[in-house]
């Protein structure tokens, strides 16, 4: 079903399609690591200082929509401390015990990322603590009144938690990170250097337009962009000149129902619906979810950001808004009186 197609297209989330290019995509240092200037400045600092004191890095906390770069940055870190990365995520942890195994098996210095950190379950979390704090775990042995717990030391490590929703976390273990970093969508200026870059390494002729234009619909989302781009080749390839240019890249992209700014279908419909059901709002998160058929997190970590971003969609105190803007970018003229957005 071409909606169905077009929703996984411009899911910011990892697909099983994405994993041949995204290993060799990811860049290795952070000079490579284009955009979020900010983090990389602070990040540099503190690698640099750790590196200086011969020390591990501190724990770190990268947050922010999915697609914008938190499993790089991971590697990036590891790569420039020198040392390995174990890579797991809140849900594949389902045991204490499967935590302590991942953590004893850790060289001193690695670095342990666990993806959708805010996932973990609190009898997971709190063999955490101890290993945050004082690189050791506590196990208990044997059961019931003869039970006793015993202290094993663990080597020192980073962990790099990611997540996309910081609120989630508990505030104990939000509290034991160190550095705690916040990812940013996108320009496109910057996604189009990221979509040129990913093209040299994926042997892909493309031009400034062409670059420019993909990226002006990615969402702001790096994921994305490798996405868009490699559906755009097949395009180029076969009805363009070899080479992706503006009008390849704009053929390509309303084949795939994605207009100027990025928006698909579901985009759309969210949109729409609020306008058409509930005269643009406010309505609350979830009555939106119900009456499009999706998930209130799916909306809130997904599609919301760039509706936000793009200013097509405002949050107020009594529910979402779709402002003037969005109006507009849909071609619908509001009813009744202005509103204030
Ligand atoms: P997340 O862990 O936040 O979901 P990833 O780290 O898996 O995101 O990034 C997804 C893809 O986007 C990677 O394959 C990488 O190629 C690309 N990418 C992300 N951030 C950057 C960046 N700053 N510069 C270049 N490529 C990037």
């Amino acid at each position: 079903m071409a909606e169905n197609q077009d929703y996984r297209m411009m899911s910011p989330d990892f697909s099983a399609a994405d994993s041949d290019v995204e290993l060799s995509l990811r860049p290795k240092t952070l000079d490579e690591y284009i955009g979020q200037e900010k983090v990389k400045e602070n990040l540099k600092i503190y690698m640099d200082a750790a590196i200086g004191r011969s020390e591990p890095l501190d724990h770190v906390l990268l947050y922010g929509p999915p697609g914008l770069g938190k499993t790089t940055l991971a590697g990036i870190i590891a790569n420039q401390m020198g040392v390995q990365i174990r890579i797991t995520s809140g849900p594949a942890i389902e045991k204490p015990g499967d935590l302590a195994a991942l953590l004893t098996n850790l060289n001193d210095g690695d670095v342990l990322f666990i993806d959708e950190i805010h996932r973990l379950s609190r009898s997971v979390e709190e063999v955490l603590y101890p290993a945050m704090e004082d690189s050791a775990i506590d196990i208990i042995i044997g059961k019931g009144p003869s039970a006793r717990s015993i202290r094993l030391d663990l080597k020192r490590f980073t962990l790099v938690g990611a997540t996309t929703r910081a609120g989630q976390l508990t505030a104990p273990l939000r509290d034991r990170f160190g550095v705690v970093l916040r990812l940013e969508l996108y320009t496109p200026y910057e996604l189009a250097q990221i979509v040129k870059r990913n093209a040299g390494i994926l042997g892909i002729a493309i031009d400034e337009d062409g670059a420019l234009e993909i990226a002006s619909r990615s969402r702001g989302t790096p994921r994305i962009a490798n996405r868009l781009l490699k559906r755009t080749r097949d395009f180029a390839q076969v009805v363009g000149s070899g080479t992706i240019t503006e009008q390849d890249a704009r053929l390509a992209l309303a084949r795939m129902e994605i207009d100027e700014l990025g928006l698909d279908n579901i985009d759309r419909l969210l949109l729409t619906t609020m306008i058409n059901n509930y005269n643009g709002g406010p309505v609350g998160l979830e009555t939106i979810a119900a009456a499009i058929g999706e998930e209130a997190v799916t909306i809130e970590d997904v599609y919301e950001p760039y509706l936000m971003q793009i200013g097509f969609l405002g949050r107020t105190p009594r529910g979402r808004v779709v402002t003037n803007a969005g109006y507009d970018h849909l071609g619908i003229a509001r009813k009744g009186q202005q509103n204030l957005y």
